[in-house]
Parts: structure tokens; sequence; C-alpha cells
């Protein structure tokens, strides 16, 4: 990978508040890549220091090999999509894209050619004329992305483009956002706590956690191989299970005799030594239920469980059940149970079971 933006193990604290403590990540030219996490992990001070806005109090920002730690937010090749989108009121959708260029004074010729052109990328070139107040939120949007591209950045960062969107708007405005990222090929790094937008919109997504950068993946690989318990549950729903490797099998397969679980689990894991004690995180969707205790052939982790919940949600149904000292939460596609099978009810007893590779190891901590 070329390495286009590079945060090269940058902190910064505010008094005694840690805001991020050595984060380093690097991210290729043209890529779209998600700073995500919850309030307070940082996210917005890192997004802050590429920008210039805030000064790291070690570590260096360089983009294409060049140190920029030390420049003044204007002077970087980086540009910045507000939250609150920041336009001008009193300007025209026009005036406010060409603000930035005549502020440098680039020809006339040069000003309306490349203010048209970006109207046309994100659709507003019926809407020149109107004021900021005339437009929709999503339409305020394009207008501060267009104004934020018009004068070629090389870096784009958006911060929670879409928090101030209701629902309908916000589906719209992600495709909208994946296309003019394709259109231009900048370099878009967007800040968020919504895992779904960060997955949808992204190459790449560092999982930021009280101030460190906690694993940087593929959407893919951050859901299906979560380094830790947190990154696990912040990307999506989880069941945790802690216990100790009581024996090596063959090729790579390891039994687990699980904390307040009845019945061991094998797990594919690579290589952990017998008695090595381990958390192992099993996706919801992945665990299958059946009302009869499952055939030998399919009984490996196969343990039985009483429903306590039953959610429906249309495109599937999710089930709270109890086993052991567990509340597992497992999730079925609606189709799953067309073959006449009859969908568990509160109180009905069930089997669980998920295949070997389906669980996977997350660090102890
Ligand atoms: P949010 O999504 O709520 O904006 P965030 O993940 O972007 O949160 P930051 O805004 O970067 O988090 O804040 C990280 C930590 O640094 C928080 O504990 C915050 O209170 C603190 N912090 C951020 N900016 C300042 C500041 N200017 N002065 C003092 N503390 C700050």
């Amino acid at each position: 990978m070329d390495e286009f933006l590079v945060i090269d193990h940058v902190s910064k604290s505010f008094g005694t508040q840690l805001a991020v403590g050595d984060a380093s990540l690097a991210v290729a030219r043209g890529e779209s890549f998600s700073l995500l996490g919850p309030s307070g992990c940082g996210k917005t001070t890192l997004l802050r220091m590429i920008a210039g806005f805030e000064r790291p109090d070690c570590g260096r920002i360089m983009v294409a090999g060049r140190d920029i730690t030390a420049l003044p937010p204007e002077q970087r090749p980086v540009n910045t999509v507000f939250q609150n989108y920041a336009l001008f009121p009193h300007m025209s959708v026009w005036e406010n894209v060409a603000f930035g260029l005549r502020m440098s004074r680039r020809p006339r010729e040069e000003i309306r050619s490349s203010v048209d052109h970006m109207l046309d990328l994100v659709r507003l070139n019926e809407h020149v004329r109107k004021r900021p107040s005339q437009l929709s939120g999503g339409q305020r949007q394009r207008v501060a992305i267009a104004r934020a591209l018009v004068n070629n950045p090389q870096v784009l960062l958006l911060d929670e483009p879409l928090a101030a969107l209701d629902l309908k708007l916000r589906q719209h405005m992600l495709m909208e956002l994946k296309t003019i990222h394709e259109q231009v090929g900048t370099t878009f790094i967007y800040v968020t706590h919504d895992q779904g937008e960060a997955m949808s919109l992204s190459d790449r997504v560092a999982v930021m956690n009280e101030g460190r950068v906690e694993q940087v993946d593929s959407p893919g690989h951050l859901y299906e191989n979560p380094r830790t318990r947190f990154v696990a549950s912040f990307i999506g729903d989880a069941n945790f299970f802690t216990g100790v490797v009581v024996e090596i099998q063959h090729e790579g397969y390891v039994r687990v005799l699980v904390d307040g679980l009845g019945s061991p689990l094998v797990l594919g894991s690579g290589d952990i030594a017998s008695g090595h004690p381990l958390r192992l995180m099993v996706r919801p969707e992945k665990i299958s239920l059946t009302l009869t205790r499952p055939s030998r052939v399919e009984r490996v982790n196969a343990f039985p469980g009483v429903v306590e919940d039953v959610a429906y949600f249309g495109s599937h149904t999710r089930y709270r059940i109890r086993a052991g000292q567990h509340s597992i939460l497992a999730q079925l596609q609606r189709s799953r149970f067309s073959g006449g099978e009859i969908d568990p009810v509160r109180g009905a007893e069930v089997w669980m079971s998920f295949h070997p590779d389906e669980g996977r190891v997350v660090h102890m901590e």
C-alpha cells in the first residue's frame, strides 16, 4: 500500500485528559477511510490535528511524504467539511463554492469552470442562485462538499457528515458520497460514531477507543475477525464466552471448557496451547437453532437452551436464549424456517449450534 497520509505516533492531551494516545495509521492515496468510535474516543481530535486546528503534543503527520505537522490549516493540502456545513448564509450556492478560489485570486475563467464542474458533480447545477436557507439539508451538505473539493485538496476530511440528516436522507447521501468519492478520487477521511455508516462508506476503518486506535481493517475483516472485545461489540452484536483450552485436536482445532456452559466447545483457533485461557466470540447470525437435538454429525458445538425473548424484525428474527449462565443472542433469517419448521416461542427448549470455524478468539482484556 502506498502510504499517502501517515499518522506517526501522534498523541494529544487537554490538561490531564488524554484525547489521542500514540495513534499510528497510514491511509492510501484515493482511499475512503473512517475514524470510528464512541463519543469521547478522540476521533474528532485526530481529525482536527490532520486539518491543522490542533497541534499534536508529539508525533508527526505526513501527506505525500511531506511533514505537515507544523503547517497552519490554510497551507495544508487538506480541506474539511464541517458537521454544520458552515456555509455563508448571505451568498448564493455558486458564490459559496467560488469563495475560496476568489480569495486566492484565481483567474475568472478558471473559477467559473471549476465551480460549474463541482456543482455538476454534486448535482446542484439547477440551484446555483439559491441561498443556503432555500435548500434541503442534503443539498446544503452537497454545497459544503463542493466548496471543500473545488480547490483540489489532496485529502478531504468529513466530520460526522450524515449526522444532521434524517434517516431517509442519510441513506440517500450515503450513496451520493460514495459516488462523489469515486468520481473525484480524492482521499476521503470520515469521522463517525455510526458503525453502519463507517462500514458502508469506507475501504478501511480505524476503530478507536479511549484515545487509542484498536484496529484498522476493511469492514469485512473487522466484522469477521475483530481482535478485541471492544471492536467485536462496537462493530456488531456478539456473544462472548471465556474458557480454557483442554485439548489440541487435529488441524488447528482446540476443545475449550467454557465457563458457565455445560458443554465444551470446539474452535478453529490456530496455535493455542493446552491450559491457555481464552475469550471466544460468536456472531448471533452464526448460531443455528433447531427444536430437536442435532444429529450426531452436526452435534459439535451443539448445546441446549430456553428461549427468553423473541423479537421480530421482518427480514430476520432475534432470540435471546438462556444456556447455563449465559444469555445468548441468535439471529435467524425468516426463510430458514420455511421448511415447515415451527418458530421457537418464549419458553421453548431449543438447541443452538455453530460451526467450529465461526468462533473467533479475541483478546482477553
Ligand atoms: P464526539 O463524537 O463526542 O465528538 P470524539 O470521539 O470526537 O467525541 P474528541 O472530541 O476527540 O472525541 O474528544 C476526546 C477527549 O478529549 C474527550 O474526553 C474530550 O472531552 C476531550 N477534549 C476534546 N477537545 C477538548 C478541548 N478543546 N478541551 C478539553 N478537552 C477536550
